[in-house]
Order: C-alpha cells, then sequence, then structure tokens
C-alpha cells in the first residue's frame, strides 16, 4: 500500500514513512492511494470477530508492504491489553434503535487511547527496525498529552515532551500527566496560553537545524496511522448494531475531524453507513459550513467540551479531498483562499453531496448540561459533556428512526466531574485503576513563554539522557 498528499506535490510513501513523516513536504495530509474493500459477505464473517481479530482484518490492506501480519498482531494486542474489558468499545443500548459505543476503556479515559496506544507500539516497532529515535513534541489543552503520554512512557526509542498552560488545564487532565514518572516522559508547564504552547510546538517545528538534530515527530490527529485504528471502531460498532443486513448512522462530537473522517474511510471500505452527525459546541465551525458553504475561522472560546474546543478542524482537508473526487487543483485553491483569507466557499454540487451523507448541530455549555442531566434522569446513563453532544445531535437530527444510531462516547464522565456534578447531580466516580490519582507525585518543569527557555530545556534534558 502506498500513500499520496491531498495537495498532490508530495512524494508517494510507504506506510512506514507515513507513520514517521506526519504532515506531508506539500502542507498536504497522506491518505491511501486506494480503499481496500469488504463485500457483504466479509463483512458478515466479521461479525463474529473479536476486537483485536477484527483490528488486524481492518488495518492489514494499510500496513501491507510495510509491516508483517503476525508484527502487526502482536502491536494489537498490546495496545487492546492496556483495555479494562477484553471488548475495548462496549456498545450500550441507550434508547429504541440508538446505542453507545464506550470508546473511554483505555488507561487515560478518553477515545484518543484507542489510536495512541497502537500509534505508540508501532512508532517503537518501526524505529527498532531502523535502529532509529525519535523525539515527540506536543501541545495539549487536555485529552491528547496525556493518551500520547500513556502511549509512549518507557519506550527507549522516544523522548515525549508535552507542554500545557500552567494552571489552566483541569486537575484530572494535569495529573493524569504530571505523575505518569517514567524516565523518557517530560512534562512542561508553560507560563502562558494553549496558544503559546501550541505556538512554540510550531517553532520547534520550523527550527529546521534543531528538528533534523533532535528527530522530531508530533502525535496529533493528522497521522494516519491514528486515523487508521480508528476505522477498527465503526466496523466493531456497525456490525453490532445490525450492518450489512441493516445501513448504520454516527453521532459523533466533533473537533479536528479526525474521529468522524475515520467512520467516512468504514463507509469507503464497504460498511453501509446512511448518515453521519457532527456535534459541536460553541466552536461551530463545521455547523456554519453546513448551513453557509462557507469554511471560515473565528477565535476559539473556552467551553465545558475543551477537547472541541478548536477553531479549525484540520482532517477536514482529507474529507474535501475525497468528496472532490481527489482532485488536488480544486482543494489547492481552497487551501490558498484558506491562508490569505482565513475562509473558502465550495461549489452548490459540492454542498448537496455533503448534505447528502452529513448533518450536524451545536449546543451551547447550557443545552450540554441539559442533556447530560435529562439522560441521566430517563435512563441513568451518566454522559460526560463531549458525548452529551453526541447524543444532543442525534436526536436533533437524526434522519431515519428505524436506521440503527450509534454516538460515539468520546471520554469517561469522570474526567470532567465538576461539569458532570453541575449537570446530573452525582459525582462520577473514577476507575479504580486511577482512583489514586490525586495522592500520586507529581513532576513537572515550570518554563517562561519562551522558545529559547522550552528549546533549552529540551537539548539540555536529551543530553542528560544520552540521546544527543
Ligand atoms: C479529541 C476529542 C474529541 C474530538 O475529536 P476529533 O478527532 O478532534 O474530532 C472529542 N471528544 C473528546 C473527549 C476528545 O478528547
Amino acid at each position: 500500500m502506498k500513500y499520496i498528499s491531498t495537495r498532490g506535490k508530495a512524494p508517494t510513501l510507504s506506510f512506514d514513512d507515513v507513520l514517521l513523516t506526519g504532515l506531508a513536504r506539500d502542507g498536504g495530509l497522506y491518505l491511501p492511494e486506494t480503499w481496500p474493500h469488504f463485500g457483504a459477505a466479509d463483512l458478515t464473517a466479521m461479525k463474529t470477530l473479536s476486537y483485536r481479530d477484527l483490528a488486524v482484518k481492518v488495518m492489514a490492506p494499510f500496513v501491507e508492504g510495510a509491516v508483517d501480519l503476525e508484527d502487526l498482531k502482536a502491536i494489537v494486542d498490546g495496545a487492546y491489553s492496556c483495555f479494562d474489558t477484553d471488548e475495548v468499545a462496549p456498545l450500550v443500548k441507550l434508547g429504541e434503535n440508538e446505542y453507545v459505543l464506550e470508546l473511554f476503556h483505555g488507561p487515560t479515559l478518553a477515545f484518543k487511547d484507542v489510536a495512541l496506544q497502537f500509534l505508540g507500539r508501532m512508532f517503537d516497532h518501526v524505529l527498532t527496525k531502523r535502529s532509529a529515535k525519535l523525539t515527540i513534541a506536543g501541545a495539549t489543552s487536555g485529552d491528547t498529552g496525556s493518551a500520547a503520554i500513556e502511549a509512549c512512557r518507557d519506550r527507549d526509542n522516544i523522548e515525549i515532551f508535552i507542554m500545557h498552560p500552567n494552571g489552566l488545564v483541569s486537575e484530572v487532565q494535569r495529573r493524569q500527566m504530571t505523575t505518569v514518572l517514567s524516565d523518557n516522559v517530560h512534562n512542561i508547564a508553560l507560563e502562558g496560553n494553549f496558544d503559546d504552547c501550541q505556538n512554540t510546538v510550531k517553532d520547534l517545528f520550523a527550527d529546521t537545524e534543531f528538528r533534523d538534530r533532535v528527530h522530531l515527530s508530533a502525535v496529533n490527529s493528522i497521522n494516519w496511522a491514528r486515523i487508521m485504528a480508528q476505522v477498527v471502531y465503526y466496523f466493531w460498532a456497525g456490525l453490532k448494531a445490525g450492518a450489512p443486513d441493516t445501513p448504520v448512522a454516527f453521532s459523533v462530537p466533533t473537533g479536528n475531524f479526525g474521529n468522524i473522517f475515520a467512520g467516512f474511510v468504514a463507509m469507503k471500505m464497504g460498511l453501509p453507513v446512511s448518515q453521519f452527525v457532527i456535534g459541536s459546541n460553541a466552536n461551530d465551525i463545521l455547523i456554519r459550513f453546513i448551513e453557509s458553504g462557507r469554511m471560515e475561522a473565528r477565535g476559539v472560546v473556552a467551553t465545558s467540551s475543551p477537547s472541541m474546543d478548536i477553531q479549525i478542524s484540520s482532517n477536514f482537508e482529507r474529507f474535501m479531498f475525497e468528496l472532490l473526487d481527489r482532485d488536488s487543483d480544486a482543494l489547492n485553491t481552497a487551501m490558498a483562499d484558506f491562508k490569505a483569507k482565513g475562509s473558502y466557499a465550495v461549489t452548490p454540487a459540492f454542498m448537496d453531496t455533503l448534505k447528502g451523507l452529513v448533518d450536524g448541530e451545536r449546543f451551547d455549555d447550557a443545552a450540554t448540561a441539559k442533556i447530560i442531566g435529562d439522560v441521566y434522569r430517563e435512563s441513568g446513563y451518566l454522559l460526560d459533556t463531549h458525548s452529551a453532544i453526541g447524543v444532543g445531535a442525534a436526536r436533533a437530527r437524526r434522519w431515519d428512526t428505524s436506521v440503527p444510531m450509534v454516538i460515539l462516547a468520546t471520554a469517561h464522565p469522570a474526567k470532567f466531574p465538576d461539569a458532570v456534578k453541575a449537570a446530573a447531580g452525582v459525582h462520577p466516580e473514577l476507575p479504580a485503576h486511577l482512583a489514586d490519582l490525586y495522592q500520586r507525585e507529581e513532576r513537572n518543569q515550570i518554563l517562561p513563554n519562551s522558545y529559547e527557555a522550552v528549546k533549552g530545556y529540551i537539548e539540555r534534558t536529551l543530553q542528560a539522557r544520552g540521546k544527543l
């Protein structure tokens, strides 16, 4: 399997190179050259597979030629043995023809574990084969940082530096990062806000001498391997909800569009999907796009669902490329407009295609709290703020009630205890493996909001670790 860039001007790469490269050199995102396909008979046979066997079946065509099947199996086994259930992602019935897919059974209680536990091991495998080392740098406002740290901890080939804004992440989120005391994990609390963290990371990548010297890499959702690992649970849930005998619908609380794009890939690969619903908070760029046909960035506002507080949905580029029948020229025109003017428009024909498949709804914090309270009173099921937006959007925008609707629950309610308590009146308990989180020792380097300070800290740390 080979990979091409959405922008059409970067070299075609194999899976292992795409894994380590991240963003393509032409600024685009990598996608497989062709979509593997499963027919109805294949899908029926896949219904009885365990989550792990299904993961191998779905991902094998994407790594063909780069990773041996036996190695893929071992990586999948390792990744999903860290989940608190063999099912990995249990499907729970919520209402009539309405299901919640629980994606928060991994070590850090958010769906990002499903992809990052896999990615960390895949990195390790490829780096070991090449006798290579990697320095990972990332900025986080919450979930990504802890999931990446858990995925990379104690891996000899990887040093990981995660920056969070000092004092501006929730206590659960901070402790999930700073209580990991592994020697290769380095938490930086930057004296600035999230944008300062993100800009510092961008500056590190723009510093090409530094980037090459320390073998800098990223773990954000532009990495194809993350999307690939997420495709699996769309098949898993879709087959359990009745596919291929019936089409299914999915509702996804959306930020960067990575998660929902993985569902689109599953559809491309043969899963019958009749509708995708986008759930947004007040940062509603995608909902405005559906309404107007114009993608237009605005400032970010802080909400009770912080993992969806984004300005631009970077993975939407992949979706657009597919809806444009892979026309890189048309895509480049839109992206150039976006860079120059902060917005772009698409054709009415494009919007017709999109609206035949995608709908969406936005919810402010008060509406989100009401959904949590209503669902808890009606069924005793406790949702987190992100998953609540998924449920709200599914109920507001469902096209056909005879089609099973699967709502992706992206975080455990105990990750956002204050918002959940205020909405439902009950305090969500942390699962057993995190019950002592508030007693654990923390380690954390506070640094001034200065590029030189961060770069210097990374260099000194790598030297002390014998990695430079
Ligand atoms: C990251 C995240 C999202 C958004 O996922 P995208 O792939 O960026 O659309 C939603 N909910 C939670 C809990 C998250 O951590």
